[in-house]
């Protein structure tokens, strides 16, 4: 940029008008704000200053200096209001071209504030540059440098620095102290006498470790294994932005087709970034990649500050060519990146649940779309968006893998009505005859079994039998869970724990409440009354308290040093045991009974994933549901195996409904300890979204206020006004119009926006 085209001398009276041009910057702030500010780019940082740098300026009436983004810089129009920028605060851009542009669509898509988005981009260490340390070089000043040996610098010690300085030129603070025998404050004083020049400069501590020998394996390829890697080949080939969808069933070897396609995308010079739902529980996959290649970074949330950040400066400098990692991943500041993988696509945790509410399987194509890259999306069961889009849009690719590796067969799967069970066996018995006598041929054959039950806790709620009272937490509108590891009531939602009473708390009532419903920790001692021989652990969020938790008792589980594995839903993802011979779902039905249009969907995929864990070595696998909706459409068409009868009948229930995929839906939550006012300002909420489409004939169909399935929460009542629209277009000029016109705004505690929801809770 030329300086000689700025000018930023006042106008004087007796000039002819011209109009003059200034270099300005334009600043997204960190504050809940939905502008951007244009401010004057002083001459001494006109040449430092590139978007993508936090710089310092003087905000609000005050003009105190607050942290901001630069989103741009150009020249533009004089103004004589525009403040200036006080100071540049990176040395080089925290965020590049490309993922600034990301981050502008995140912001639009997501209705986020762009400044905050930004910040959330980045980690926290790696903008505090943890994991860098300020060493101070010194050098002679060009003036002891001229002079000659002999002239008369000051004390002894002095002399000994600029003896040390002349043999050995620019030298660091520590070590010129050790080499002259003095302390820093004698290089300091030679400082202020302009003897000395002390420079700082940022070291990295030190680089991220490698793997010197990558290990490949010695299995052939599969069919359809090849055939994937050969399109994704092609995809990596041309250049361009596309979607490939990876459609395999469990078994059918998709890591080794992420494996082949990062490989291709490293032997162009480029880089990729593999998502994961979350690290913990997809340690075998994480592992397997980072045994394959020589350098990859895994970001999870045990690394340190100084880890993260290290990781994440090399990543920038393309010294890392292989990211993995769960949501923020999806951010990673790769140079030249030429793929990003999506593994199990589907899974609810890839949405971002604080402000800005993304969804990483989005944010990822968007990226890819910016790049001009593919983006590969896999799993055995896509969500119904994915599905959708692969047999509708021209830059989808839809690759099938639809048998196991090595001729592997499917497990054989019974259904269990568990109301006929009831019927024929007199009794409460959580685990069916089925189930038990699987289990106890499993242990027979010294194999292993995984049994899933989506609840924790040992007792689904209390009640009083008398009146029916329900024991709920005094503080949200959700049940009590009865845990027997602290023998105390546990509410789910807002962690209260409490002493559990033993008789009905309503008054006139002196029934005894009872427990009712089960959870992992009631299967978990049913296992072990049933099997005094078996070894049974249990992995759910309680029972791990430390991330290493997961991963030793994955580990524990494959050295065979235990039977029977019960757990909630974080033991259906991505594990690969060749001794599991095994899978109990214990209910099928958790899910069934949620007040949202995505649980059947969510059971769907739940069975057919826990049930794809057995049978991946040499024994066949078999799987047991129980379920008491046996006719459910989820249930059977998981029974069968069926992923595209499912798919094709729910979407259609879902266009008769006006559902997403088929629509977008947009969702506002608001939240105040007051009902009444939650009440009224819902109203008045709802009116003014109204208007403001009617306004611009945005046609949307709006739902609402009604009070959330989780009706309170924290002590704050809930409500939502769902909003759907017929095309992403529309959604998006709605998003627009109502930050422009400030629509979404309420006087009530807390309003959230949801864009994209993938729960309705
Ligand atoms: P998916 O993710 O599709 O369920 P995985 O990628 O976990 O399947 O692969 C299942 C298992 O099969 C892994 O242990 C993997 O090492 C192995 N495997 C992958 N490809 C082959 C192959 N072509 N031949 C033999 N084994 C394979
Ligand atoms: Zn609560």
């Amino acid at each position: 940029m030329s300086r000689s085209r700025i000018d930023r001398a006042t106008p004087s009276l007796i000039e002819p008008p011209v109009l003059r041009h200034a270099l300005v910057a334009t600043i997204a702030p960190l504050a809940p704000i939905d502008k951007t500010y244009s401010f004057l780019v002083p001459d001494e940082l006109a040449e430092r200053l590139k978007p993508g740098m936090r710089v310092e300026v003087p905000f609000g009436r005050s003009g105190r200096p607050q942290v901001a983004f630069c989103v741009d810089v150009s020249i533009q129009e004089w103004a004589s209001t525009l403040k200036t920028i006080i100071s540049v605060v990176d040395e080089t851009p925290m965020i590049g071209p490309k993922l600034l542009e990301l981050g502008r669509w995140l912001s639009r898509y997501y209705c986020s504030y762009l400044g905050h988005t930004l910040d959330m981009m980045i980690p926290a260490a790696a903008k505090a540059q943890a994991g860098r340390r300020r060493v101070k070089y010194v050098k002679l000043s060009e003036k002891t440098a001229k002079a000659l040996d002999k002239d008369n610098l000051g004390s002894a010690k002095q002399q000994a620095v600029v003896q040390a300085l002349r043999r050995e030129g620019q030298v660091e603070i520590g070590r010129l102290c050790d080499l002259a025998g003095c302390t820093p404050a004698v290089v300091t004083g030679l400082e202020k006498k302009e003897l000395v020049t002390i420079e700082i400069v940022m070291e990295e501590v030190s680089p991220a470790e490698a793997n010197p020998s990558p290990h490949h394996p010695d299995f052939e390829l599969s069919d359809d294994q090849q055939s994937a890697i050969g399109k994704i080949g092609e995809s990596i080939n041309s250049g361009k932005f596309s979607v490939q969808v990876l459609f395999g069933v469990t078994g059918s070897g998709k890591t080794e087709v992420y494996v082949s396609a990062i490989r291709q995308v490293l032997a162009a010079g480029r880089q990729a970034i593999m998502l994961v739902p979350e690290i913990a529980l997809t340690t075998q996959t994480v592992r397997r990649l980072q045994t394959r290649f020589e350098r990859v970074a895994v970001l999870h949330s045990g690394l340190s500050g100084v880890q993260r950040s290290r990781a994440w400066s090399a990543i920038a400098r393309g010294e890392i060519p292989v990211v993995i990692g769960t949501r923020s991943a999806v951010f990673a500041p790769c140079p030249s990146l030429g793929v990003i993988i999506v593994d199990e696509e589907a899974e609810p945790s890839y949405k971002n649940l604080a402000a800005p509410r993304y969804h990483t399987r989005d944010v990822a194509i968007q990226r890819a779309n910016l790049e001009g890259i593919p983006v590969v999306l896999g799993s055995a069961t896509p969500s119904l968006e994915t599905w959708k889009n692969a047999h509708q849009r021209k830059h989808y690719q839809l690759l099938r893998m639809p048998t196991r590796v090595r001729g592997l067969a499917m497990p054989q799967v019974y259904l269990v009505d568990m109301r006929q069970e009831h019927h024929e066996r007199p009794g409460v018995h959580m685990l069916s005859r089925a189930m038990e006598e699987h289990l106890s041929a499993t242990l027979d054959r010294k194999e292993q079994a995984v049994l899933l039950l989506n609840r924790r806790g040992y007792a689904g709620y209390l009640h009083c039998p008398k009146c029916k009272y329900v024991y709920t937490c005094p503080h949200c509108d959700v049940h009590m869970v009865f845990h027997a590891s602290t023998g105390l009531a546990h509410c789910h939602y807002c962690h209260q724990r409490v002493e559990m009473p033993k008789l009905c708390p309503m008054s006139n009532c002196d029934g005894r409440l009872s427990r009712f419903g089960i959870g992992t920790q009631r299967v978990e001692e049913e296992l072990g009354l049933k099997f005094p021989a078996a070894r049974v652990r249990r992995m759910d969020s309680d029972a791990m308290q430390k991330n290493e938790d997961y991963a030793d008792i994955l580990a524990a589980f494959e050295r065979r040093e235990f039977d029977f594995l019960v757990g909630t839903q974080m033991i259906a993802k991505g594990l690969d045991f060749p001794f599991v011979s095994f899978v109990g779902i214990v209910s099928a039905d958790t899910a069934l009974g949620l007040n949202d249009f995505r649980s059947e969907e969510r059971t769907f995929q739940l069975v057919l994933q826990v049930a794809g864990r057995s049978g991946r070595g040499d024994a066949p696998g078999h799987v047991v549901v129980q379920t008491f909706a046996a006719d459910a459409d989820p249930i059977r068409h998981a029974v069968a195996g069926n992923y595209e009868a499912f798919a094709d009948g729910e979407l259609q229930k879902r266009r008769r409904a006006k559902l997403p995929p088929w629509t977008r839906m947009m969702r506002v939550i608001i939240a105040d300890p007051l009902y009444t006012k939650l009440q009224k300002a819902g109203d008045a909420l709802k009116q003014e979204l109204e208007a403001a489409l009617g306004r611009r004939g945005i046609a949307a169909s709006v739902f609402g206020p009604s009070p959330c399935p989780i009706k309170r929460l924290r002590d704050s009542y809930r409500m939502d006004i769902q909003l759907t629209f017929e095309t992403a277009g529309a959604m998006l000029s709605a998003i627009d119009l109502f930050k422009s016109e400030g629509t979404l705004k309420s006087s009530v505690k807390t309003l959230t926006v949801d864009v994209d929801p993938v729960s309705l809770q």
